[in-house]
């Protein structure tokens, strides 16, 4: 990997770039996740590169969500695998839950080498490599699912995800919770809890939100996804956008 300076006033988004980059080589990440990780690089610059407000409250709804179900799972990606696959891990082992691979451009190989990571970082169950259900409504291998996994799962996380997969998942049923920098997307439009921001930041967020909630009751984790609401989150989300701009010209023109 190339030695990037942590004094670098964009050190965090070359390290990513760095990430994705090194995913392509070792076979996890397609081409086309370097283009995914472009598209969510602009709407990063345009949140100002930090956790916003509106993607704390999604956060805490999030990790309440996957405290409360049944038969949680995480869905990986080529991107999630080159970011951020030991956070995935710690947190699908701090909830005891099981980790799929889930590709748009499925290979077989490709979905060995990233079970094989996750596995590598301590992942104690990774479903994907032998899917033996289908998700209604998707072309074949985008559709492909696991029992005991994602195709029989209650609540599903689904980081850097396409709008129509987020759209079938929540077709079935399922409490759908996005990671993805882009609020206007299909993806954080459909889901349940769509949480705007960067993957590097919010699956720790949501690492510590899990561990921060384990010990509050039933009642008070409903309460909480009671009171959550996406829409006006997305609307949060897009205002935090707009005014990160108008500081910034203002500090720009000062
Ligand atoms: P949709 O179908 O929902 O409109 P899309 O066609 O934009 O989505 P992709 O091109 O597959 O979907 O990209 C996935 C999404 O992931 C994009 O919306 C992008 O902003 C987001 N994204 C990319 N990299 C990151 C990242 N590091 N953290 C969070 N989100 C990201």
């Amino acid at each position: 990997m190339t030695d990037i300076p942590k004094s670098h006033p964009r050190y965090a988004s070359l390290v990513a770039r760095e990430r994705v980059t090194n995913g392509v080589k070792k076979g996890y990440t397609s081409s086309q996740g370097l283009i995914a990780q472009g598209r969510g690089e602009c709407f990063d610059y345009l949140l100002g590169e930090r956790t916003m407000p509106s993607a704390e409250a999604a956060t805490i709804a999030a990790a309440a969500l996957l405290l409360l179900a049944e038969r949680p799972a995480l869905s990986v990606n080529g991107n999630v695998a080159a970011l951020v696959a030991e956070e995935m891990v710690a947190l699908a082992n701090a909830l005891q839950i099981p980790l799929e691979v889930n590709l748009f451009h499925r290979s077989e190989e490709r979905v060995k080498k990233i079970a094989d990571l996750l596995r590598e970082k301590g992942a104690k169950e990774v479903l994907g490599e032998n899917p033996d259900a289908s998700v209604p409504g998707l072309e074949h291998a985008r559709a492909l699912a696991t029992r005991g996994g994602i195709y029989d799962a209650d609540v599903v996380l689904i980081p850097l995800e396409d709008g129509d997969r987020c759209e079938a998942l929540t077709a079935m049923g399922k409490k759908v919770i996005a990671i993805d920098l882009n609020p206007l997307s299909r993806t954080a439009r459909k889901a349940t809890v769509s949480i705007v921001d960067n993957i590097l930041r919010a699956v720790p967020n949501m690492a510590a939100q899990v561990r921060q909630l384990s010990a509050r009751s039933r009642v008070d984790l409903e309460r909480m996804v009671q009171e959550y609401d996406n829409e006006k989150v997305l609307r949060q989300a897009v205002q935090e956008i707009q005014d990160h701009l108008v500081e910034q010209f203002r500090e720009d023109t000062n």
